[in-house]
């Protein structure tokens, strides 16, 4: 019996060939394929739908989408691409069986990433690795880098010094300063919490002294954002339902994460069901709110990525500009490459090193050139995959940080 979703035909129906969409695609951008261009797939979808056989090479094409969304904004006829691949994907899982090393790399990731415990055990042997200096084997042309270039991608994405989570361990209520003039559930995220904690800690920080109370469930997992993603469909909605569950207290929850938020707005999709909460992300319920805590100068360039998943997915562009051109003495510049993805993609870094680590290189030049002190973006995936593309240059890295951090550090001094 199916598990997941299907694709709409009417959808296939909204396109009309124009291919305006061609140029924002990364991947076409890459290849000058066809069948890698949004309008490629959408026909392939289509051939799904009339019966055609998830083969090889139907599925190495979808699978080779980013899930980037740059062709959703791009189209003028208004398709929703965002549906149609995230239903062929469900469809291709149910009936495609991928090759043995393909499924033991996914049975890794998806027992790894959704799991947040288990990213914590790997704290210890990540630093030993590094301590050891055993990165050079894994590096893109040492020989075990070249024999298992996914395996080496993943080691290699791994953040140089995690931060240690305990020291940013949130308490479950953080009140607001001054008058509350919001109270929200904050989702934590995975990767975010065990590699990041501490842009969640900036993030409560920063709700609180901007007048927002922040409720933090301490029996939060997973939202489901990976699994939703790669067309996993009945993980995903085990993950809803729970993470509908540990917020059934609050009305609105916020996240700061690009790829949990959008997954979190795409509940009605997967679920059949409206959540009982309103999705915001951090910087999108700042800028609603509007700022009443003082920002101190901060005589800083930054350069501001769009995370494909908070620009495409959920539209927010201007929300997080605005706060930082709040901030005195910050200069905002663009990266002037029309918003290309990162080639971070969720886990498609990890799944397709070498066109990821092509996306990645062009992002590091793109950001070099804007002269920055430090690079802000809004998603783990993409701080951890630009990190990793600034370790192949000569030229020194910009500091990295979300949104939030640097918000805080006007804010609060931290
Ligand atoms: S998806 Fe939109 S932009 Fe692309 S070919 Fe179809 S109608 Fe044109
Ligand atoms: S989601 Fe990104 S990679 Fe996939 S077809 Fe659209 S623009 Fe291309």
């Amino acid at each position: 019996m199916s598990e997941g979703r299907r694709p709409d035909p009417r959808l296939v129906g909204d396109c009309v060939h124009c291919g305006f969409c061609l140029p924002a695609c990364p991947t076409y951008e890459l290849w000058g394929e066809e069948m890698d261009s949004p309008r490629g797939r959408i026909h392939l979808i289509d051939q799904l739908i009339e019966g055609a056989p998830a083969d090889d090479v139907l599925t190495g094409h979808l699978d080779a989408c980013l899930g980037c969304l740059a062709c959703v904004p791009a189209c003028p006829s208004g398709v929703r691409y965002d549906l149609l691949i995230g239903a062929a994907r469900a469809q291709v899982e149910d009936e495609h069986r991928r090759p043995l090393a393909d499924r033991l790399l996914r049975g890794l990731i998806f027992a790894l990433f959704p799991r947040p415990g288990r990213l914590r055990l790997l704290r210890g042997p990540l630093t030993a690795y590094r301590a050891m200096g055993l990165e050079r084997l894994m590096a893109r042309d040492a020989p075990l880098g070249r024999l298992v270039p996914r395996l080496a991608m993943l080691a290699r994405l791994a953040p140089e010094r995690p931060e240690r989570p305990t020291r940013e361990r949130l308490p479950a209520r953080t009140p607001a300063k001054g008058t509350t003039r919001a109270r929200v559930g904050m989702l934590t995220g995975c990767v975010q919490r065990e590699f990041f904690p501490g842009v969640n800690a900036a993030t409560a920080r920063v709700l609180a002294a901007e007048g927002v109370e922040v409720i933090t469930p301490r029996r939060q997992g997973c939202c489901g954002a990976l699994s939703l993603h790669t067309g996993r469909d009945r993980e995903a909605r085990r993950f809803a339902r729970r993470t509908m569950k540990a917020f059934k207290d609050v009305d609105v929850v916020v996240t700061n994460a690009a790829g949990c938020g959008s997954a979190l707005k795409e509940y009605r999709e997967i679920l059949g069901e409206e959540p009982p909460f309103r999705v915001v992300d951090v910087a999108e319920l700042l800028h609603e709110l509007g700022p009443v805590a003082e920002r101190r100068p901060l005589p800083i360039t930054v350069a501001y990525h769009d995370a494909c998943h908070l620009a495409n997915a959920q539209g927010i562009r201007t929300a997080p500009r605005r706060l930082l051109q709040q901030i005195p003495g910050l200069t905002l510049r663009e990266i002037g490459d029309g918003g290309m993805c990162c080639g971070s993609a969720g886990v498609y870094n990890v799944l397709h090193p070498d066109p990821a680590m092509e996306l990645g290189d062009r992002k590091a030049d793109a950001i070099a050139r804007t002269g920055a002190d430090v690079l802000v973006t809004a998603n783990p995936g993409c701080l951890l995959q630009i990190a990793d593309a600034f370790k192949r240059r000569d030229t020194p890295p910009p500091r990295l940080a979300h949104t939030v951090e640097i918000l805080d550090e006007s804010i609060n001094g931290r």
